[in-house]
């Protein structure tokens, strides 16, 4: 299969899932994981109509930001350790994994120094497993609080990963309970905060992660083959 059919097929897959759950589907955009993956398979989805790319790496991300002249919006979406914050400042459009203060302020303060604000989601350890981060769902409020005192970073929402499954429904609950922590934050109703984006659902789940309110879905393997 090539990238362009994976691509039509998730949409669609999209599309139904969205419809299925009485949802808008322009309210659910694809993120494509390009880790791991060439710029040449980059350009190939970008071609077929993608434009939106996240990575987890920060070292190869800083080397494909350089390579590409395509107008591709960049999404972080793995761990993110503070002293790679500087390669990709002012150049995503989106962080996902915001799962700790101090983060938090290493990327006001790098976006800061260019005048600009970044958009970030915070990502929440749902299934409390150790080799997942993110924040705990106890915490999550907290740091949402605290992200929201911070001049140059802007909180649109929660991302998880819940365990892995085989079966896609064994997800749903993650997915259905970041669902309830969004709004329970939003509910809180601070200044500035916005819960509108849910990052959840992967390859073998995101139809699941729709149906529980999913915003953003990121897939890799569903569109470039096996890394
Ligand atoms: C790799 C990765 C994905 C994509 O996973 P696939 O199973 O290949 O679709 C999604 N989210 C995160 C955080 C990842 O690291």
């Amino acid at each position: 299969m090539s990238i362009s059919l994976n691509l039509a097929d998730i949409r669609q897959r999209i599309r139904t899932a969205a419809e299925k759950a009485g949802r808008e589907p322009s309210s659910v955009r694809l993120v494509a994981v390009s880790k791991t993956r060439p710029a040449a398979d980059i350009v190939e989805a970008f071609q077929a109509g993608q434009t939106v790319f996240g990575e987890n790496y920060i070292q190869e991300l800083a080397a494909k930001l350089d390579q590409l002249q395509e107008a591709v919006e960049w999404h972080v979406i793995g761990n993110l350790q503070s002293n790679k914050v500087k390669y990709i400042a002012g150049r995503v459009a989106l962080i996902h994994s915001v799962d700790r203060l101090s983060l938090a302020e290493e990327i006001s303060r790098q976006w800061g120094k260019l005048g600009k604000i970044c958009d970030v989601l915070i990502q929440v350890n749902i299934s409390g497993e150790s080799s997942k981060s993110g924040t705990t769902e106890e915490g999550a409020l907290q740091l949402v609080r605290e992200c929201a005192q911070l001049p140059n970073i802007r909180v649109k929402g929660l991302m998880t990963m819940p365990p892995f499954f085989d079966d896609p429904e064994a997800a749903r609950p993650y997915f259905a309970e970041l669902f309830r922590l969004s709004r329970t934050i939003d509910a809180a109703g601070i200044p500035a905060v916005e819960m509108r984006e849910l990052s959840m659902g992967m390859s073998g789940d995101f139809e699941a992660a729709i149906q529980e309110g999913a915003t953003l879905v990121r897939v890799g393997t569903a569109i470039f083959g096996e890394r």
